[in-house]
């Protein structure tokens, strides 16, 4: 009788995705090299918009004497998203997303929050690869793809660097894996960032899509990774270096690899469908915010 009454309820009440309650997501921000305060709110957008998400947002104090009062609670949400690139965390905070993680939590890492924490040997795990901070050889390998496989390239150097900002072709690496599923292999970009030589563990990486890093826009001559998925104990990260400005953050691909590889970080499956504007090998295609 108990058990038929939730059943009722629950159909009383249908949510906006096949059924099931939102996924909880917390947004961290409130330092970044980069204009948070214009990206995270499209961030925020992007991820409620497809009707999968609700998210909270964290912001930490700017005020370093004020940094020991940033204790977000973690393992209350699904996933957590980082656009965050500034001082460090008290230990507690980061023992704690440590914990989160490993214990089945998902995280994701959008673009310039991979240049945080250089020194914090576990967020370097989970980030895979990362760049600036001082990282070099020592930090690990590069990570690129050649000849139809990827490489782990140890050549000693710095890590981390990007030429022009400029539109590039992404290229599907992982075609089977659920949040490239569906996609093109090819697919253009909206004028971005195109980090390379980022170094890292690179632990239990696997690397969804790379771009080519031209040097006639102050590249590498490598293809480097854009998209990347890591493995941290029982958690899920989902990297993306895409999402440098409010231009970059406004293209379907972005956005639709936004969700999607946080829908993936939070539960391991991708339910969300290939938009019908998603972009082609040849045009970019941008996002209007609804
Ligand atoms: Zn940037």
């Amino acid at each position: 009788m108990f058990r038929a009454a939730i059943v009722v309820l629950l159909l009383a009440f249908p949510t906006t995705h096949a059924g099931e309650a939102p996924l909880k997501v917390l947004l961290v921000d409130g330092q970044n090299n980069h204009k948070w305060q214009v990206t995270s709110p499209l961030l925020k957008k992007a991820l409620e918009e497809c009707g999968r998400f609700v998210v909270d947002v964290a912001t930490t104090p700017q005020d370093k004497a004020k940094m020991s009062e940033f204790k977000p609670e973690f393992g209350r949400y699904a996933a957590v998203v980082s656009n965050y690139n500034g001082e460090m965390w008290p230990q507690e905070t980061c023992r704690a997303l440590e914990t989160y993680l490993s214990g089945g939590g998902g995280l994701v890492i959008v673009h310039a929050a991979d240049n945080a924490f250089p020194k914090w040997l576990e967020y370097n795990r989970m980030i895979g690869v990362g760049g600036w901070g001082g990282r070099n050889e020592k930090s690990g390998p590069m990570i690129r793809w050649r000849d139809g496989q990827i490489v782990r390239d140890t050549t000693p150097g710095p890590g981390g660097g990007h030429g022009a900002n400029h539109e590039y072709a992404i290229d599907t690496r992982e075609p089977q894996h659920p949040i490239m599923a569906g996609l093109p292999a090819r697919w253009m970009h909206t004028s971005d960032e195109l980090y390379a030589t980022l170094r890292g563990p690179a632990e239990n990486l696997t690397v969804l899509a790379t771009a080519f890093s031209d040097k006639a826009k102050g590249g590498t001559g490598e293809h480097e990774p854009v998209l990347m998925v890591i493995g941290y104990g029982k958690g899920r990260v989902f990297h993306t270096i895409l999402g440098h400005d409010e231009r970059s953050t406004k293209c379907v691909g972005f956005v639709c690899t936004l969700q999607r590889g946080t829908e993936w970080a939070a539960t391991g499956k991708v339910t969300l469908p290939k938009p019908d504007n998603f972009p082609g090998p040849d045009q970019a295609s941008v996002w209007n915010p609804r």
